[in-house]
Formats: structure tokens, C-alpha cells, sequence
């Protein structure tokens, strides 16, 4: 620990973000680092304690609290107070080998269970610290191409290049397996590339990493769909195990009157187009969904509803609308939701806060649902009819029930942004593997019902965050390892 009194002589500092005014003219990134000294004093709040809640990654009430691959975070947060950046990126590393996608999206569990943070009301500033590490640690050239020093003989295929397929398959081929990644898409990275968008995770993150994993002997074939494309005998014929990572994107559909019409999409798919066109043509081809002078409705308040909030004003919407089912959380923790679990309390993501600076209002609406759809004559969607909901305990479980009131708005593009319900079968099929009855791959620590076919990320354990998916890579690895070896040493 580098500065006993840190954390109460320096208050928390942030990085600056642009305007929401500003932002939303172009799909840019918009924080602003802070400069290098700036960030160094933020190391020094951290108080190396005694039971470090940041690093502990345990479920508490249901809920992630603290770093799920169990970051050694206090340790680099003092290597950041001294200066050792060279040093702090080797300790960043050795747990998280894709910082540079947790430091950008990651909603920093982290933090949420910093003992600081439930001190002082400001916990330490460990996202923006693990960024600074490894934006450091690539200009520096500490993060390089290290290829394995010998192969082992193995194949192994990964199907989906995810960060959990990216996560094992680094893992697997540093260990001197030889990793075959596929890839349905034109890019690599999974929902880190269409999905998650631009202004969160700028795609050249992605593609850096991804020439060093080539540089390393990781081979990618993209535009191969596993399963329709590729056989998977093909697949089983020529590696020594599989390992499935093709995420759970089946979406929640909204089955009411009038779904057909046309102007109504999943978040996914709306957020895919602008990505895609925005990384081929700068949008000069013309395929995104546009939101341009349009009223959107957008069905699901969180952080997917977040993103289609945020790129629909970028595209120039002409009004927004956020259904959310759930009532309004509360701007404090409520009693039963004490530290360090996370806390269940109100934010207002970066979208929501544009619609505030462009429309002068919250585009949420809590408590409400689509009860039909409305369309016009060319069969395109031109108005929703809302029901009202309330909390109401209904045969002994508390539920959203309506309650009888009804409103009605006119939109013109639907984004149904309302969770997903497990992978998609067809994959599933294809290897015989087995479903959970939540739509998920069945396994027993990341191995299927079939001899040398594994499962592991969203596929598994259903829609979660990027941070979980690298600690499944990181698991799955090991455990493919000694099916493969007899023994692991990862
Ligand atoms: C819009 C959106 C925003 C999100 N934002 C955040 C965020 O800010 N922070 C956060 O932590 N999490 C976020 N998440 C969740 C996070 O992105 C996922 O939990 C994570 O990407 C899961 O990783 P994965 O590798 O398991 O699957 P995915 O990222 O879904 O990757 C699966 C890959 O498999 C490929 N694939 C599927 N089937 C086949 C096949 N048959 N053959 C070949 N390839 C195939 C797919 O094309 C895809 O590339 C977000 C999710 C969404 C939908
Ligand atoms: S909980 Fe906060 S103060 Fe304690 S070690 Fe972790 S980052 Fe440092």
C-alpha cells in the first residue's frame, strides 16, 4: 500500500466525458482520459484492505459482487500510486487478458463493492485505473505477440468469437493447443463488435487484439456458420475437442396484435446494422435502420434499451420513448440491498442522459407494457397501445399486473430490447447437445452430454456480462486442458 492517508487527502477523479450535445455527433468513444499523474493519484486512494471486497467476485443475494476474475486489484492499484506501469500491466494480465474490453464496458462490480466506496461515498476509481494500465501497456509494447514456445499436437475448434471464445481460445493456444476460431459473421468479436456499440467499445479495440492473437498462431474463419455451413461431424472428424461459445441470442420476443407490422425490430439486429454500416461505408451504404426523423419506442429499459436509446439519437430520431416493466428503482440503496452487494439503486446510462440534453426529459417510462401494435395502411408501424402495471402479489408471487389504464403513442420505429431466452437450437442440434429448460447448453463444469464438446460463455449460463464470459473462457480452458493432457496447468 503506497499512501496510508490516500483515500481521504485525494477525493475521486474520473475521466471527462463529452457533452451529450456534443457526442451525439458522430459513434465516438467520448470519455476523455485523465492525464498519466492525475491517474496515478487515483491508485493511491485505493487502501490495500484486509479482505480486498473489490477482487472477491462472490454472489451475494442473487448478484455478482466484486471482480468475477478476481482482478488482483489492490495490488495494481499500487502499482499505478508508484508509477510501475510496466509492472501493473504484467499483474493486470496475469487474471484479465482483455482489459482493454472490461475497462471500456465492463459496469465495474468492482467498484460497486469497493470498501472506499462504502467509507468515503466515492469508491476507488479501478476501471479507469485497469484503462490507463492497458492503454499504457500497448504503447509501451508490453502487450505483444507471445507465441506459444512449443505445440502440443491438439486441435482444438472454437465456434464463436465472443469474448468467452476469445477468452479460451487464448488460453488454449498459449498452452500449445492449436486453436481454430469460427466465426458466423464478417468480423470477429461477437456482441463486443455488433452489438455493444461503437461509442462504448471503439472497433479497432477489438481488431488490435485480434492480430495479436493471429500473430500468436490462432487461426480465423470467419463467415462459417457451425451447424448450417460447417458441419459439426466436420468439426468433431478433424479437432480433438470443441469448445461452443455461441452465445444465448435467442431474443425475448413481444407477441401482442400487430407485431408484423413492418418499422418493428429486435435491439440486436438494429444495433448490428448501424455497426456494420457504420465500419463498411461510414454509413454511405445506406443498410443501417435508421432512426433519422422518426419517434421511437423502444421496448426494455435496460442496458440494451440503453444502446438503442443512444444510437437512435445519434441517427437523428425525432422523439424516444424507454418501456420498462419494473417500477423505478431507488437513487439509494434500499434496506436489504446493503454493501457490498450491488446495489439496486436508479442510474441513468449515457443514453438515457442524451435524450435528457436533446428531448429535456427521461425517455424511461416505469411500470408499463405493449399491449398492441398499431399500423397503417402500407402495413408499417405507426402507433403502440401501453398498459399500465402495478406490483401486485398474485397466488402467493408478487407480480406486474395492469391495471387497467391504457395510453396510446405514435412511433414509427419499434427497437424490442426485452432480454433473450437461451442460444439458438440449431448449433445446439447440430453437436446433440443437450438445453437446459431456460434455453441454455445443459454441462457439468463446461463439458456436454458428447465426449469432447464443451460449452461455455452466454451459451451456458445465459445473457451476462463480458466480464463472465472471460472468467468462463479462463475456466473452460482449463478444464478442455485436461481432457486434452490429463493434467493442466492453467
Ligand atoms: C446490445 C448489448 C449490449 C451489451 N453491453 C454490455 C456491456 O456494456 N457490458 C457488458 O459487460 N456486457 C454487455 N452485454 C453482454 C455481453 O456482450 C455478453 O454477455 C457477452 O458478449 C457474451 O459473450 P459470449 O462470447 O458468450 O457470446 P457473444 O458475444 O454473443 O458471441 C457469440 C459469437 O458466436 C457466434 N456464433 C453463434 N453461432 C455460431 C455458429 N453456429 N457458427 C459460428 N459462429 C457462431 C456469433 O456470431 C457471435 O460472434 C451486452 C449485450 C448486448 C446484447
Ligand atoms: S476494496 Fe477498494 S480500497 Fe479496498 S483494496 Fe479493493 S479497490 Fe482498494
Amino acid at each position: 500500500m503506497g499512501k496510508p492517508t490516500g483515500f481521504m487527502e485525494i477525493s475521486r477523479q474520473t475521466s471527462q466525458e463529452i457533452a451529450p450535445e456534443e457526442r451525439i455527433q458522430n459513434f465516438n468513444e467520448f470519455h476523455i482520459p485523465l492525464h498519466c499523474d492525475e491517474q496515478q493519484a487515483q491508485g493511491a486512494r485505493c487502501m490495500d484492505c484486509g479482505v480486498p471486497f473489490c477482487q472477491s467476485g462472490m454472489m451475494i443475494g442473487g448478484m455478482a459482487s466484486g471482480c468475477p476474475l478476481n482482478n488482483l486489484i489492490p495490488e495494481w492499484n499500487d502499482l499505478v500510486y508508484q508509477g510501475r506501469w510496466d509492472l501493473a500491466a504484467k499483474r493486470l494480465i496475469a487474471t484479465n487478458r482483455y482489459p482493454e474490453f472490461t475497462s471500456r464496458v465492463c459496469p465495474a462490480l468492482c467498484e460497486a463493492a469497493c470498501t472506499c466506496g462504502m467509507a468515503t461515498g466515492s469508491p476507488v476509481a479501478v476501471k479507469e485505473n485497469e484503462r490507463a494500465i492497458i492503454e499504457y501497456g500497448y504503447e509501451s509494447g508490453v502487450i505483444h505477440a507471445v507465441p506459444p514456445p512449443a505445440r502440443t499436437g491438439k486441435r482444438v475448434a472454437v465456434v464463436g468469437t465472443g469474448p468467452s471464445g476469445l477468452s479460451v481460445a487464448d488460453l488454449l493456444n498459449k498452452r500449445g493447443h492449436k486453436v481454430t476460431m469460427y466465426e458466423r459473421s464478417d468480423r470477429v468479436g461477437g456482441l463486443l463488435m455488433y452489438g455493444i456499440p461503437n461509442m462504448k467499445l471503439e472497433k479497432w479495440v477489438i481488431d488490435r487484439r485480434v492480430k495479436i492473437l493471429e500473430e500468436e498462431g490462432i487461426e480465423f474463419v470467419t463467415g462459417a456458420d457451425v451447424g448450417r455451413d460447417v458441419p459439426a461431424q466436420e468439426l468433431l472428424d478433424s479437432f480433438d475437442a470443441v469448445v461452443l461459445c455461441c452465445g444465448a441470442k435467442q431474443p425475448r420476443d413481444i407477441t401482442v396484435p400487430g407485431r408484423d407490422a413492418e418499422g418493428i425490430h429486435f435491439a440486436v439486429d438494429y444495433l448490428t446494422s448501424v455497426t456494420k454500416s457504420l465500419l463498411d461505408s461510414n454509413f454511405a451504404d445506406g443498410k443501417a435502420i435508421s432512426a433519422q426523423g422518426k419517434k421511437v419506442l423502444v421496448i426494455g429499459g435496460g442496458d440494451t434499451g440503453n444502446d438503442c436509446v443512444g444510437t437512435a439519437i445519434r441517427q437523428g430520431c425525432t422523439d424516444i420513448l424507454q418501456l420498462e416493466m419494473m417500477p423505478c428503482p431507488p437513487a439509494q440503496r434500499a434496506p436489504g440491498n446493503a454493501w457490498p452487494e450491488w446495489p439496486r439503486v436508479l442510474k441513468t446510462d449515457y443514453g438515457q442522459q442524451e435524450a435528457i440534453a436533446v428531448f429535456g426529459r427521461d425517455p424511461r417510462k416505469y411500470q408499463t407494457t405493449v399491449k398492441e401494435f398499431y399500423k397503417n395502411e402500407a402495413g408499417k408501424v405507426c402507433g403502440a397501445l401501453i398498459a399500465r402495471l402495478e406490483s401486485k402479489v398474485v397466488d402467493g408471487r408478487r407480480m406486474m399486473v395492469p391495471t387497467g389504464e391504457e395510453f396510446t403513442v405514435e412511433c414509427d420505429l419499434v427497437l424490442i430490447a426485452a432480454g433473450f431466452v437461451g442460444c439458438e437450437s440449431y448449433v445446439a442440434d447440430a453437436f446433440g447437445v443437450e438445453r437446459t429448460a431456460r434455453g441454455n447448453v445443459a454441462d457439468v463444469k463446461y463439458a456436454t452430454n458428447q465426449p469432447k464438446v464443451f460449452v461455455c460463455g452466454d451459451m451456458r449460463r445465459g445473457q451476462s456480462l463480458v466480464v463472465w464470459a472471460l472468467r468462463e473462457g479462463r475456466d473452460t480452458a482449463a478444464v478442455v486442458d485436461e481432457s486434452l493432457m490429463g493434467y493442466t496447468n492453467l
